[in-house]
């Protein structure tokens, strides 16, 4: 399979997903009005990246009123067709994994890192996005990370069948499982490690060679199937830390990061073009490509769900990541398109431990995505139009 698609040359894409009404919205709607159900945001162009935002007023009238507009690299609408204004299909699990994790799997494989974000508040998708319904084996509900491991590990498979005369071909994913809360960097893969304790904090040093960043003794595992790297996953999002607000009790207050490394390497037996060399040398070439991906914590502010002395301070340190990550995004969209060098700005990774540990795999031939999450229902329109602002690139298109 080539390389091109029709994105290969984006560095950065984002893309918005707007989830289905759920029972609690249904039924709100159904206590105050007999009007049909509306959708706060609108995909006119299905999947091509356009959203109007409609704003629902307040008082008698109740009328939504178009308020914004917004480009995105694509949007997926998964908001079922009796519940839509729209006349197309919703986007399923599957069409978002054609749409975002293949093109990663095949990026991994030519040697790119990779990286996936969900964003969006608490209720709005992420995790959906990200696991999906996954409990040991595949659904349709399944989400990007069980669909991307299956992939993977059969392109593995394939890489260590594919040795030709001459040629000796090794493939090995690795996988690392990271927290961020409050700032500090936590092992969700800690019970693997003798002596490390739940919720010890890892220190973040910088490669002496190259100048990358890494977590300090963090427990790396080497999957031997794509079950066995998704029961890792499971176990260690079972550790993720979760702390009740007024808001919603199972509120995740931690970016978790999955990391899976691909490490290929090809030895080839170079004949020498000396005829008064009779041997032949092994040349062995090693490729290495992370592919992350990251649930973010919950994006709401913090006046909705009145959190008090600990929350406050967690979502002060929610805030660093989630602000600097979009510093991050806005200076590497505008740098991939600066031609002149003297012209580029610089790009803020330091300011945060999220974008630190990824700054490797963040800008250069590196692919991002960003998935921004939403509600549909006007009870969250605040809050969506927000997530709609952050995901925006500007001056983009
Ligand atoms: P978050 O991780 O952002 O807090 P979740 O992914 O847990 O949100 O989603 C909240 C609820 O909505 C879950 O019950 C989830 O199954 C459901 N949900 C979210 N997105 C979709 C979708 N695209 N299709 C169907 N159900 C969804
Ligand atoms: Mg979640």
């Amino acid at each position: 399979d080539a390389l091109v698609d029709e994105d290969s040359e984006e560095n950065v894409k984002v893309c918005i997903r707007v989830r289905p009404f759920n029972n609690r919205e249904l039924e709100l709607q159904r206590q105050q009005t007999d009007k049909p159900l509306r959708s706060v945001v609108a995909m006119p162009d299905g999947m091509a990246g356009k959203v109007a935002f409609y704003e629902k007023t307040a008082g008698a009238s109740q009328e939504y009123k178009l308020s914004d507009e917004f480009q995105y690299t694509k949007t997926f609408w998964s908001v079922p067709e009796e519940q839509q204004p729209h006349a197309f299909a919703p986007v399923s699990q599957e069409d978002v994994y054609e749409s975002i994790g293949r093109p990663m799997v095949r990026y991994a494989v030519a040697g790119f890192h990779n990286c996936v974000f969900a964003y969006g508040q608490t209720g709005s998708g992420k995790t959906h996005t990200m696991m999906g319904d996954f409990h040991g084996q595949m659904t349709p509900l399944a989400g990007l990370i069980p669909r991307l491991c299956v992939e993977l590990f059969e392109k593995v498979e394939n890489l260590r069948r594919e040795k030709q005369e001459g040629i000796i071909a090794t493939a090995e994913v690795k996988l690392t499982a990271i927290e961020i809360y409050n700032e500090q960097v936590r092992d969700l893969m800690w019970k693997l490690t003798p002596g490390r304790t739940k919720n010890q904090s890892l220190k973040v040093r910088k490669h002496p060679a190259d100048g990358s960043f890494f977590v300090d003794q963090l427990t790396v595992v080497s999957p031997e199937s794509w079950l066995d790297c998704l029961r890792h996953i499971e176990k260690a999002v079972s550790e993720r830390t979760v702390a009740s607000t007024d808001m919603n009790d199972e509120s995740s207050r931690s970016h978790c990061i999955f990391q899976l490394i691909l490490e290929q390497t090809e030895t080839v037996h170079v004949v020498s073009d000396d005829p008064d060399e009779r041997y032949t040398k092994p040349v062995t070439n090693k490729k290495v490509s992370k592919i992350n991906l990251v649930d973010l914590a919950g994006s709401e502010r913090l006046k909705k769900s009145n959190a008090q002395g600990q929350q406050l301070k967690e979502a002060a340190g929610i805030n660093l990541s989630l602000t600097t990550l979009k510093k991050v995004i806005d200076a590497l969209v505008q740098n991939s398109k600066e031609i002149n060098p003297k012209r580029q700005v610089l790009v803020p990774f330091r300011e945060s431990a999220l974008t630190l540990l990824l700054s490797d795999s963040l800008g250069g031939n590196s692919k991002t995505t960003m998935i921004a999450c939403v509600s549909p229902h006007y009870d969250n329109q605040e809050e969506t139009l927000l997530t709609l602002r952050y995901a925006n690139r500007t001056g983009t298109i």
